[in-house]
């Protein structure tokens, strides 16, 4: 028979991915769900960026392309790279990969061996801890709660850190809170970095263009290039492009990583898809007005949503400053009684009540690192915002 690897076995199911399979199946027996787990954008991919895939397939863009990724691809990130976020890199310090997910994965994988540490500001994404550890490392986690905007701070860092520290990962804008780092946060983080020239610096920015009330995204590389070195940016098209399905990511790395992920890609997935990348190219050269226009829709469910959430007596919501993420405080409600006479002890408690008492699928804070709080998705329609709203209100003033 077949037997399953040590490291297979001690990996968690994306939590996110888990819960989508809960609704799912409750729909799949009659169960109207209003959902706010999803953790992708509910607009389609705007029809100029279908309509140049089109085009490209039928132009025989239907090949194997270099492991790298298209000269064309690489050219337009770094036209973009420019633009966006002040910074200058060549063409060949980017590698294209089948999303974001499988940059950071393959940057772990080509730079940790065992034992070596990776921070992880809690809450953080899911998969961070899992990607660090099924590549040999060793995940440490800070817990960042409200008091500090949920970001890390200079005195958590510098205690963090050792002679095995390799990696901090910092995602900002952050799923699941919606925070940023300011360039003066960074530069506090980068004067404590200075200090332990071990430690390389990725910054996932892939929510960076959905950020409300003129809120600035701010690269390391950027903000202090004497960094730039050990500095990794990990970004794609995913959530501005509403392309999820498309499986695009990019990263910005020094020559010496870029080298060995390719590596990597070369024996595992080869390439990125070929007409993705022939899309992603037209997506990044052309109007960025689809952007701007799915912003503006999300302004709109932010405000609806963190003003329904604060509505509730026992849960406080901060706006988020970006992503399509809310990430309220619930602590207040945790100890309280059904109206079945449970307990509801803890966040996941409150989830399951929630959607067995509301038909409201949410996802629990726990799942990121941070305990007492829910994690909601505003990527999705104002009515769903609305019902779910109510219908929270409803089952949370049912409990004692
Ligand atoms: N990074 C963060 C913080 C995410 O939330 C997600 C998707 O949910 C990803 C990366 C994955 O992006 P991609 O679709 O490019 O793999």
């Amino acid at each position: 028979s077949i037997t399953i690897s040590q490291k297979v076995r001690k990996l968690r199911p994306s939590a996110s991915i888990a819960a989508k399979q809960k609704v799912d199946e409750l729909r799949a027996q009659g169960v109207e769900i209003l959902d706010f787990c999803l953790g992708e954008p509910d607009f389609d991919t705007p029809a100029h960026i279908i309509e140049a895939a089109h085009q490209s397939m039928l132009s025989g863009d239907t090949h194997y392309t270099g492991s790298q990724g298209t000269p064309a691809l690489r050219q337009a990130i770094a036209d973009k790279l420019k633009r966006d976020n002040g910074i200058n890199v060549p063409a060949s310090q980017i590698v294209v990969a089948n999303g974001a997910k499988q940059l950071i994965f393959d940057i772990f994988s080509a730079t940790l061996d065992p034992g070596d540490e990776v921070i992880i500001p809690a809450p953080y994404w899911v998969s961070y801890p899992d990607i660090v550890s099924l590549n040999g490392g060793e995940p440490k986690i800070v817990a960042c709660g409200p008091e500090t905007g949920f970001k890390l701070t200079p005195d958590m860092l510098e205690g963090l850190i050792t002679s095995r520290t390799r990696w901090l990962i910092i995602n900002s804008p952050s799923n699941p809170t919606g925070a940023v780092y300011t360039r003066e946060e960074w530069l506090d983080l980068i004067e404590v970095l200075k200090k332990h020239p071990q430690v390389g610096i990725m910054t996932d920015e892939i929510y960076e263009h959905i950020a409300f009330e003129g809120v600035k995204n701010h690269s390391p590389m950027a903000v202090d290039p004497s960094v730039a070195d050990r500095c990794v940016i990990v970004n794609g098209m995913s959530k501005a492009y509403a392309m999820t399905g498309w499986r695009i990511g990019y990263a910005v790395c020094p020559p010496e990583l870029v080298k060995a992920v390719v590596k990597l890609l070369g024996q595992s997935t080869t390439c990125a898809c070929s007409f993705s990348q022939s899309a992603a190219t037209v997506a990044l050269n052309a109007d960025q007005s689809c952007v701007d226009d799915m912003v503006v829709l999300y302004t709109k469910r932010r405000a609806a949503i963190v003003d329904g959430l604060n509505a509730v007596p026992g849960i406080r919501c901060k706006a988020p400053d970006a992503a399509f993420y809310v990430f309220p405080d619930v602590r207040a409600l945790l100890g309280s009684k059904t109206a079945a006479g449970e307990r509801i002890e803890t966040d996941l408690d409150l989830v399951n009540y929630l959607l067995e008492e509301a038909h409201v699928a949410l996802m629990d804070g726990t799942s990121y690192g941070l305990p007492g709080f829910l994690r909601l998705s505003f990527a999705a329609s104002e009515k769903v915002i609305a019902e779910g709203m109510t219908a929270i209100s409803k089952a949370v003033s049912k409990l004692q």
